[in-house]
């Protein structure tokens, strides 16, 4: 028998206990009304000596009246009291029910009654209510980096702070991980008051918060949606589920954003993020198809015009949607967690065309801060170069400042073996992050890329801002020993202006947009520059670091055609 038919058969019994004790004590007050009756006025006689005592089987009727009137009344407080229990531990089970353990604040499965409830009353009031949607941002990061208990205790004081700044009609709720909500009521002419309290509850949240004796510093993204937008549609906002997934996608819009944002709902977000979807759904899809491919952008010698290597560029060939650029793709393949894979493939792709190429020639390949997060990465860099048989000194890798924010340990131990094998390292779009000279000391790069808004600058640079910028960016890569290149030199003038400004390396669209592998093999063949189709040796290669030799410090292989020296 389980636990609830045991309380059922507990519960049955009781209440016929409950039900024959009761009619005991009602047969005991009626007889003790008639025994009584009988008995007291013959007591009273003999007392005053006018007639005899009671009969002795009366009065002993009597006496046992009062015994039974007397376990009646007892049992009946024991009713009372244990109906007490009852209704305490009822009402302590549905508090759980409510409540999350973490945080004493509502559930989700409360949330959306307890809404539903506000929403009547208060828009007897007139008052609409804005569903609010807090998201943690990165809080991953903190649980995997600090521990779950320290990530426990940033979710107990977020809540505590969002808490401090409710109004006293609103509601609070964790719908589950690191996402809180708050419902609020608000007269219509004062939403801006709902910008104020989310304005506040960002402020408030992103203080340093101190845990497991550290300072965690955590920011939030939040979605509002109120109850009366869109009434026109099918799917009326006035109630909690729907609030609740409207104010979810506006948070969403927020980290999409930049995070540490706030957005309210509005019907257009939910296009995009059907748009988002059918993105992430075609990347898989691209992923197993092969549709990712590389393109290769010329860099040049700007004072000998030669050209000294290409940049990879990742394109997708999309079915659906054509040639698509890496900035649509690229931040949702790493939200998606598959930009190891994205990249690896594309990587792989490139060392394979770049290995035909004339040695002289360089590849350089960009690195999503998220590879830099796998411990695996320098190895797996590297066992692609020997899969190709690439020599690692040909290879360039371009990492931007947003990598050196998250664990700079790490990535410097893995650039630092990756260059202990020959690889050069490049910081990318150079004066776009903090551009910090600490950022630089960081790391033992080996060259610096000028973002293109700089370059670009040149060509209406009537006050010589952006010649001054670039004349300072070069004098101090000759103090750190760092050449420099160049984006985005889109023509002639640019062009001149940056040749007088020092010895340079320079790319962008004056030299021609990113080109095809078949493109670019065309491109080398017509200057004699091409080795030829070299078939890559295949080598089984275990997961370890590979020593200089091993990862390619040679020439390619000789191949069936003659090699023709560059022009
Ligand atoms: P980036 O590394 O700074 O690449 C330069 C971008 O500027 C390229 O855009 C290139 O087509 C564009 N560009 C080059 N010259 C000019 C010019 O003269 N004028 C203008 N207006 N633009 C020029 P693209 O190919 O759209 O790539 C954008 C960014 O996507 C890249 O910026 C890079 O950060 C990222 N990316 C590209 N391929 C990959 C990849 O395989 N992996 C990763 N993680 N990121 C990639
Ligand atoms: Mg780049
Ligand atoms: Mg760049």
């Amino acid at each position: 028998m389980n636990e609830a038919d045991t309380n059922g058969t507990a519960h049955t019994t009781r209440a016929g206990r409950d039900i024959v004790a009761l009619g005991i004590a009602i047969a005991a007050v009626l007889m003790f009304v008639g025994t009584g009756s009988s008995v007291l006025p013959q007591i009273i006689r003999e007392w005053t000596g006018s007639g005899p005592g009671p009969d002795s089987m009366l009065s002993n009727a009597l006496l046992l009246n009062i015994a039974l009137i007397i376990f009646g009344w007892r049992r009946y407080k024991e009713l009372l009291s244990e109906l007490e229990h009852r209704r305490l531990a009822e009402e302590k089970a549905r508090l759980l029910a409510e409540t999350d353990m973490l945080t004493n604040c509502l559930n989700r499965r409360s949330i959306t009654s307890a809404t539903d409830a506000l929403i009547a009353r208060t828009s007897q009031e007139g008052k609409l209510a804005a569903f609010i949607v807090l998201d943690l941002d990165n809080f991953k990061q903190v649980n995997d980096f600090n521990g779950h208990q320290v990530g426990d205790e940033v979710l107990r004081e977020t809540s505590q702070r969002i808490s401090a700044l409710m109004p006293k009609d609103g509601l609070l709720a964790r719908l589950g991980g690191d996402e809180f909500a708050c419902v609020v009521p608000y007269l219509p002419k004062f939403a801006d008051k709902v910008d104020l309290l989310v304005s506040r509850l960002i402020d408030a949240t992103s203080k340093p918060i101190s845990a497991g004796g550290q300072q965690i510093d955590i920011t939030i993204s939040v979605g509002i949606a109120a109850s009366d937008i869109n009434t026109d549609s099918e799917q009326p906002a006035d109630n909690a589920q729907t609030l609740m997934h409207h104010a979810d996608i506006a948070m969403y819009h927020a980290k999409k954003q930049g995070k540490n944002r706030h957005f309210w709902f509005e019907k257009s977000m939910e296009s995009e993020l059907r748009f988002r979807s059918e993105l992430e759904a075609g990347i898989r899809r691209g992923l197993v198809r092969d549709e990712f491919v590389p393109y290769y952008e010329q860099q040049i010698d700007l004072d000998s015009g030669k050209l000294v290597g290409f940049e990879m560029l990742a394109r997708w060939q999309s079915p659906e949607l054509g040639l698509v650029k890496p900035d649509i793709f690229i931040p949702v393949a790493e939200d998606m967690g598959v930009i190891g894979t994205l990249s690896e493939a594309l990587i792989s792709q490139a060392l394979q065309d770049a290995v035909t190429w004339d040695p002289s020639i360089t590849l350089s390949v960009n690195i999503s801060p998220m590879q830099l997060r796998d411990p695996w990465f320098a190895q797996k860099l590297l066992k692609l170069l020997v899969k190709h048989n690439f020599p690692p000194k040909r290879l360039e890798i371009e990492i931007t400042e947003s990598c050196l924010h998250d664990n700079v340990g790490l990535v410097r131990s893995m650039v630092t073996s990756l260059r202990n094998q020959g690889v050069q390292i490049s910081l990318d779009d150079f004066g776009t992050g903090y551009s910090s000279l600490s950022h630089l000391k960081s790391l033992p790069f080996d060259r610096l890329k000028i973002d293109r808004s700089f370059v670009s600058a040149l060509a209406r640079d009537t006050n010589q801002s952006a010649s001054q910028i670039i004349s300072a960016i070069i004098a101090m890569g000759d103090g750190l020993s760092l050449p420099i290149t160049a984006e985005g030199i889109e023509d002639e003038t640019v062009l001149n202006a940056l040749r007088k400004l020092g010895p340079l390396k320079g790319q962008g669209y004056h030299y021609g947009q990113p080109e095809t592998a078949d493109d670019v093999r065309q491109r080398l063949m017509a200057a004699g520059r091409l080795v030829g189709a070299t078939k890559a040796p295949q080598q089984s290669v275990d997961m370890v670091p590979v020593s200089n030799e091993e990862a390619g410090g040679s020439e390619p292989p000789p191949t069936s055609k003659p090699r023709q020296q560059a022009g």
